[in-house]
């Protein structure tokens, strides 16, 4: 039977990430304001001699040595005075500049200046970063690692940063340990609790589901401890591909089935109730890369964190054809910066994808040799 291969309602795969991204919620940033003064005294911002600056390269007696975390109200720095001091200890009264161990010469008990030293040398002055009570940054940033410490430094309660739970579970009767000729092991499997592990989830690799709606309902009803779902097969068009009907029998909200992305048709993602389910293709190398694209996606935005922009650029050292309907994501290796496209079989070679470095976006219609395009690192 002929069938146009033109899929209008197919989902871009941008409109597909954003999709997933609106749908999760992410732990938000409140507003952070400095508890303190920040520095919250003037301090050392170099290993040296706390000293008043007009009185020039005279000779000074040393009468100790502040470490950072010192209570600098045991020293007082008169006339004749220094007070060794170290990176990050408060200013001993009486002294305004530093002088670093650099640029003097040490004698018993006194220190000689080498340099002029000027009033603020070397000094952090106190409020100088920040005032108690200012705006550090305002809610609703996405969380990174800084962003973290500053709120560690402000003393404001810290996110969790706990590892999301995945579950992985293969789909399809094919699968078996021992397989016959007309049988298969499960690839996926492994190699989508290697990704997950390698994009910062906590995996649990369960053992593959059968074609058997009751089976999937009963597992997608009882996922145990984790948040998201990544299942394999069963989201295509075939008579045993239960997954879409089982999880809309189940009332899941379906957020996307379908979209324009070669390998990757028939992905789909979905809620049931809190548990986000990526059903990704049977095929390994659809499997491997959709997975890449939404867990990546789903995973930043449950941490807090920015949205993932994997792409890189690079040039094609060949042409590759893309006569289908879909953009192309095509395994190459990388040579020398460049893109080298590997004679691949398709969504089902796996052989290609584990030779390849790397996987190049390819427009509809093609890309000739020379083109540069965006591609993706395969982790
Ligand atoms: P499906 O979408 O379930 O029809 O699967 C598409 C193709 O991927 C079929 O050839 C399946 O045998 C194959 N496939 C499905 N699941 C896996 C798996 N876990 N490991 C390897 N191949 C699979
Ligand atoms: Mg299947």
């Amino acid at each position: 039977m002929a069938m146009s291969c033109d899929h209008p309602d197919l989902l871009p795969l941008e409109v597909a990430l954003q999709r997933l991204w609106d749908a999760l919620p992410a732990p938000a940033l409140p507003d952070v304001r400095a508890e303190r003064d920040d520095p919250a005294t003037d301090r050392a911002a170099m290993d040296g001699v706390a000293l008043r600056a007009d009185e020039g390269r005279a000779p000074r007696r040393v009468l100790g040595t502040l470490f950072a975390g010192d209570d600098p109200s045991a020293f007082k720095v008169t006339p004749g005075t220094a007070v060794r001091i170290m990176t990050g200890a408060a200013l001993p009264a009486g002294a305004d500049a530093i002088l670093p161990v650099e640029q003097l010469r040490a004698t018993a008990g006194f220190i000689h200046p080498l340099a002029d030293p000027q009033t603020g040398d070397h000094v952090r002055v106190r409020g100088d970063q920040a005032r108690a009570g200012d705006l550090l940054l305002p809610a609703g940033m996405p969380l990174n690692a800084a962003r973290v410490g500053l709120l560690a430094q402000e003393g404001l309660p810290l996110p969790l940063r706990r590892r999301i739970r995945v579950g992985v579970a293969s789909t399809g009767d094919e699968l078996v340990p021992h397989p016959a000729p007309y049988q298969i092991r499960d690839s996926n499997g492994p190699m989508l609790a290697a990704l997950a592990h390698t994009l910062g989830a906590k995996v649990d690799l369960r053992s593959a589901l059968p074609d058997d709606p009751p089976a999937l309902a009963n597992a997608l009803r009882n996922p145990g401890d984790i948040r998201i779902l990544l299942t394999s097969g069963g989201v295509s068009m075939g008579e045993h591909d239960h997954l879409p009907t089982v999880l809309k029998d189940l009332g899941a909200t379906i957020l996307f089935h379908r979209i324009r992305l070669k390998p990757g048709k028939p992905m789909l993602a979905a809620l049931l109730g809190d548990l986000l389910v990526l059903g990704l293709p049977g095929n390994p190398a659809s499997a491997y890369l959709n997975a890449l694209l939404f867990l990546s996606q789903a995973l930043a935005r449950l941490e807090g964190r920015a949205a993932p922009d994997p792409w890189r650029r690079a040039r094609l050292t060949a042409s590759v054809k893309n006569k289908g309907d879909r953009p192309l994501l095509h395994p190459c290796r990388l040579v020398d910066g460049q893109l080298e496209p590997l004679p691949g079989k398709g969504s089902a070679d796996l052989i290609t994808l584990a030779r390849a470095d790397a996987c190049a976006w390819i427009d509809q219609g093609g890309l000739d040799a020379g083109v540069k395009t965006r591609w993706l690192p395969l982790p």
